[in-house]
C-alpha cells in the first residue's frame, strides 16, 4: 500500500543525515553511498560463541544459528572497532556516536551512546 517503503527503511537504520554527513569528515570512506547498520542493544553473545564465529562462520550456520550474527559484518569479516564521537548541533545540543566502519566492505556501524 505504501510507497515510501524504501527510503523509510533506510531511514530506520542510519542516524539523521546531519550526522551522516559529518562523518565524512572524521574520515569515513563515502559515509552518503554506504550502508549504515545500527548495532542496538541486543544481549550480547557468549565469548565461546564469537571465538566460534571468528574462525569459522559457517560453524553458526551449520549450528543452526540465524544468518545475521552480530560478531560479524554483513561481509563475514569481524565486526570493526567502534569509536566514540561527540557532535554538537548549530542549536548547542550535544550528542555521542559509537561508529565504526568496515575496511571491506565499508558498511557503516553505529549507535547511540
Ligand atoms: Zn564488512
Amino acid at each position: 500500500m505504501s510507497n515510501h517503503l524504501g527510503p523509510l527503511e533506510v531511514e530506520c537504520d542510519a542516524p539523521p543525515y546531519a550526522i551522516v554527513r559529518a562523518c565524512r569528515k572524521l574520515g569515513l570512506s563515502e559515509p552518503e553511498d554506504v550502508r549504515w547498520c545500527r548495532k542496538g542493544r541486543r544481549s550480547r553473545r557468549s565469548q565461546t560463541q564469537s571465538w566460534i564465529q571468528f574462525f569459522s562462520p559457517l560453524w553458526g550456520h551449520l549450528m543452526g544459528r540465524e544468518e545475521r550474527d552480530e560478531t560479524l559484518c554483513l561481509c563475514g569479516r569481524p565486526l570493526p572497532l567502534l569509536e566514540n564521537y561527540s557532535f554538537t548541533f548549530v542549536s548547542g545540543e550535544q550528542v555521542e556516536y559509537e561508529i565504526g566502519q568496515c575496511p571491506h566492505c565499508r558498511t557503516i556501524y553505529w549507535d547511540k551512546v
